[in-house]
C-alpha cells in the first residue's frame, strides 16, 4: 500500500490534536450533563463551559463573558454581521467590507442587501491582496451600520491591516467585525490591540474538530440573535450549549496559546520560505500574496503554463488545494486572485500549500520535488 499524501491543506481543515481529543471525550460519555441542570451533572458540564470559555478568552485577550459559543465560523459571522446590521439599522444600512472577504461574510451582506435594504460596498485590494487602509475607510459613511474585515485570507495568507483599521474606526464609532478564521492559532490576536467589536473563529481550523466556533462580542456591544430561545451565552444565542465541542475548542485555544509562545511559529516560516524558494527556482512560480505580511504557514505560487488542478492531480504525494472552481470539466479563476489584479491564465496556475504544526522540513523536500516533476510533464 502507498503511504498517505503529505497533507498540506491545514487552511482547509486540521486534524484534532490528541489532547484535544483527549479533553472532549468524557463530555462524550459520562460527563453529559446539560449546562443548565441544577444538579451534579449539570454543574460538571457548566463549569466545563466556563473553563472552555476563559480558554478562548484567553488566546484573544478577551473577557470570558464576552465569547458567545457557535456552530461554526459561518455561523459566528453571520450572528456579527446580521446581528450587529439589525441592532444598527435605525442609524444607517451600510456595510463595508473587502472584496477578498470568505463566502460567509460576503454572502451575509448581500443578503442583507437583497432582502433588508442595506447598501455594500466592497473596497477593492491591492496587488499583493491586502486592502489600503485610507481606501477603506474613505467607503465609511455616516450611515456606515458596519465594517467587516477578513484578518488572514484563507487562499493567499494575506494579513489584512485590521489594527490601523480599528483604530479609526472606534475613532468613529463605526462597529467593527473581525473575520479571524484562519489567523486564529497562527499569529497572536488581542481583541483589544486589534480595535474591533467583534471577531469570529473556526474550531476546525486549529486543530478542534468541526462543529463549533466562537464569536468574540465586545462587552456593551448590540447585538440582535439570529437563533431566539432560551437566553443562553448572554442572550445572543438560544440553543443547549455543545459541552463536548465547546470543551474540545477551549483545549485547543490553550494549545495555540502554547503553540504561539514557542519556536514553532518562526520555524514553520523558513520551512515555508525554503519551499518557496525551491518552487521558484526550479519552475518559476510567482508568489500570490504579501511577501511578508502573511499567515507563516500559506504559501499561494503560480505555476507557469499550466493548470493548478491538473499540476495537484498529477502529484498524488501531495494533498493541497487552488482557490479556483472546477464546473463540468472547465476551471474557473479565484476571485481572490483576480480581485488582486492577476490575469485568468496566472490565477488558473495557482495552488496553495499551508502548512501545519506537525509539518516536517523532510515533507517540504519531497513536495517541492513531486510539484517540480508534476509541472516538467504538464508544462505547455
Ligand atoms: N472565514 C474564513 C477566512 C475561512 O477560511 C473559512 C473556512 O474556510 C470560514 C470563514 C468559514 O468556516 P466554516 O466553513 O468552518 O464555517
Amino acid at each position: 500500500m502507498s503511504a498517505p499524501p503529505i497533507y498540506l491543506d491545514f487552511n482547509a481543515t486540521t486534524p484534532v490534536d490528541p489532547a484535544v481529543l483527549e479533553a472532549m471525550l468524557p463530555f462524550l460519555r459520562d460527563r453529559f450533563g446539560n449546562p443548565s441542570s441544577a444538579h451534579a451533572y449539570g454543574r460538571a458540564a457548566a463549569e466545563a463551559l466556563a473553563r472552555a470559555r476563559a480558554q478562548v478568552a484567553a488566546l484573544l485577550e478577551a473577557a470570558p463573558e464576552e465569547v458567545v459559543f457557535t456552530s461554526c465560523a459561518t455561523e459566528s459571522i453571520n450572528l456579527a454581521v446580521k446581528g450587529i446590521a439589525f441592532a444598527r439599522r435605525a442609524q444607517g444600512r451600510h456595510l463595508v467590507l473587502s472584496a477578498v472577504e470568505h463566502p460567509a461574510a460576503a454572502e451575509a451582506c448581500a443578503y442583507l442587501a437583497r432582502e433588508h435594504g442595506f447598501e455594500v460596498t466592497a473596497v477593492p485590494v491591492e496587488t499583493d491582496g491586502r486592502v489600503d487602509p485610507a481606501r477603506l475607510l474613505q467607503a465609511v459613511r455616516d450611515d456606515t451600520a458596519l465594517v467587516t474585515l477578513i484578518h488572514a485570507q484563507n487562499e493567499t495568507g494575506a494579513l489584512q491591516p485590521v489594527q490601523e483599521v480599528g483604530e479609526a474606526l472606534r475613532a468613529r464609532g463605526v462597529p467593527f467585525h473581525v473575520d479571524a478564521s484562519q489567523s486564529a492559532g497562527k499569529v497572536p490576536l488581542s481583541v483589544r490591540a486589534l480595535a474591533c467589536d467583534a471577531l469570529s473563529l473556526a474550531g476546525h481550523k486549529l486543530y478542534a474538530p468541526k462543529g463549533v466556533g466562537a464569536l468574540w462580542v465586545r462587552k456593551g456591544l448590540s447585538l440582535h440573535p439570529l437563533l431566539h430561545g432560551a437566553p443562553y451565552e448572554g442572550g445572543r444565542r438560544g440553543g443547549t450549549a455543545n459541552v463536548p465541542h465547546a470543551v474540545a475548542l477551549g483545549a485547543a485555544c490553550e494549545l495555540s496559546v502554547a503553540w504561539l509562545g514557542s519556536d514553532g511559529p518562526e520555524l514553520q516560516w523558513a520551512m515555508r520560505d525554503r519551499l518557496q524558494e525551491a518552487l521558484e527556482a526550479a519552475t518559476g512560480a510567482s508568489l500570490n500574496g504579501p511577501e511578508d505580511a502573511r499567515l507563516p504557514n500559506t504559501l499561494n505560487v503560480s505555476f507557469p503554463g499550466v493548470i493548478g488542478n491538473e499540476l495537484l492531480e498529477a502529484a498524488p504525494e501531495i494533498a493541497a488545494s487552488t482557490g479556483s472552481a472546477c464546473h463540468a470539466g472547465t476551471h474557473e479563476p479565484s476571485g481572490v486572485l483576480l480581485a488582486m489584479g492577476r490575469a485568468p491564465e496566472d490565477a488558473l496556475g495557482a495552488v496553495r500549500l499551508s502548512l501545519g504544526r506537525s509539518t516536517t522540513e523532510e515533507e517540504m523536500y519531497v513536495a517541492a520535488a513531486a510539484l517540480e516533476r508534476s509541472w516538467k510533464r504538464l508544462r505547455r
